[in-house]
């Protein structure tokens, strides 16, 4: 793709950046769809976010995604956020409007794209999610939103959990989630089987060894097991969820749609699905996932 005057810039703000996926994404769909438009990566240091958002504007900026640590430190410096971003309390892409940035939310709406494409339904659902930072609490807001029957949410830090239930169940005005220590995985019911979010950081590159939970017997109880890790490509968790007879999925196709989620916003345009796996292809090239 030539660049020239008319070329529409699209980045990322965050703290490092340097190992994301997204141009890998963003540019490889702005080639085949023949959009004049670039994605780059953009490093903003601590207590500069508020002049990174400001500059984007000034400097005509079509779209930006946040990543870490950034996707709530941006939201004072918008001028509207998405109602379901609003509820998650996190953005992860800024559109253009004619008087600011709205923000959006596209991973959890990536994370439901994910799993329609591999067949998991969380409607009806009684669903575990491991872990209770900013990603566990969006899954559960997704999920009480798609009509999944009931949460439970384990965490080492239990208070942790009990606060982020306690946040869905008013948002959602359901009695939707509830907390336990992670440790008592034990007395979850005996006959149930659940379908797990694995939203904790443990067995992620380089420590691929580790899961939260080495039990077998808790695995009995999952029949599919979704973690958000997307490297390695096959986590403990899923090797564990598999062994116990269960079926097993990493956050690549996550991140991926966010990704798409967020393009098809800035260029009001529709991905296909062929497309969509050229993205993908692209994605694991990047990563030298084979
Ligand atoms: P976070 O806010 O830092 O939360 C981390 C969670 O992991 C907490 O619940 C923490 O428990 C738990 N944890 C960390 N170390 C642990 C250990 N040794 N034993 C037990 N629990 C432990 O992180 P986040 O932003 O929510 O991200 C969570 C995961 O989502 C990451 O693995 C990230 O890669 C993944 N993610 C994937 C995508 C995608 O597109 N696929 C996008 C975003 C994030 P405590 O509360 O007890 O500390």
């Amino acid at each position: 793709m030539e660049i020239n005057g008319y070329t529409r810039t699209c980045g990322l703000i965050g703290n490092p950046v340097e190992h994301t996926m997204s141009p890998a994404i963003h540019n490889t769909l702005a080639d085949a769809m023949g959009e004049n438009l670039v994605y780059v990566p953009f490093r903003v240091p601590e207590n500069s976010v508020k002049e990174a958002v400001e500059g984007a504007w000034a400097l005509n900026l079509l779209g930006c995604n946040v990543t870490v640590p950034y996707k709530s430190a941006v939201l004072p410096y918008l001028k509207e956020i998405d109602p379901l971003a609003e509820k998650i309390g996190a953005v992860n892409t800024l559109v253009r409007t004619d008087s600011g940035f709205r923000g959006y939310n596209t991973d959890m709406p990536g994370l439901y794209r994910a799993m329609c494409g591999d067949g998991v339904k969380p409607e009806g659902e009684k669903v575990l999610i491991l872990g209770a930072g900013g990603v566990a609490r969006a899954v559960a807001m997704l999920l009480a939103e798609k009509g999944a029957q009931k949460a439970i949410i384990l965490n080492r830090t239990v208070e942790k959990a009990e606060r982020v239930a306690e946040e869905v169940n008013t948002i959602s005005g359901r009695n939707f989630a509830e907390a336990m220590a992670v440790e008592n995985y034990g007395s979850l019911p005996e006959g149930e089987r659940y379908l797990c979010i694995q939203a904790t950081n443990v067995g992620m590159f380089p420590k691929t060894d580790e899961a939260v939970i080495e039990d077998a017997a808790f695995y009995q109880k999952i029949h599919t097991g979704y973690d958000l890790i997307f490297n390695p490509a096959k986590t403990r968790f899923m090797e564990l969820t598999e062994a116990a007879g269960g079926r097993a999925f990493n956050g690549l196709k996550m991140l991926l749609w966010q990704g798409i989620i967020a393009y098809e916003l800035w260029t009001g345009t529709k991905v296909g699905d062929d497309l969509a796996e050229r993205a993908y292809t692209a994605m694991r090239q990047a990563m030298k996932l084979s």
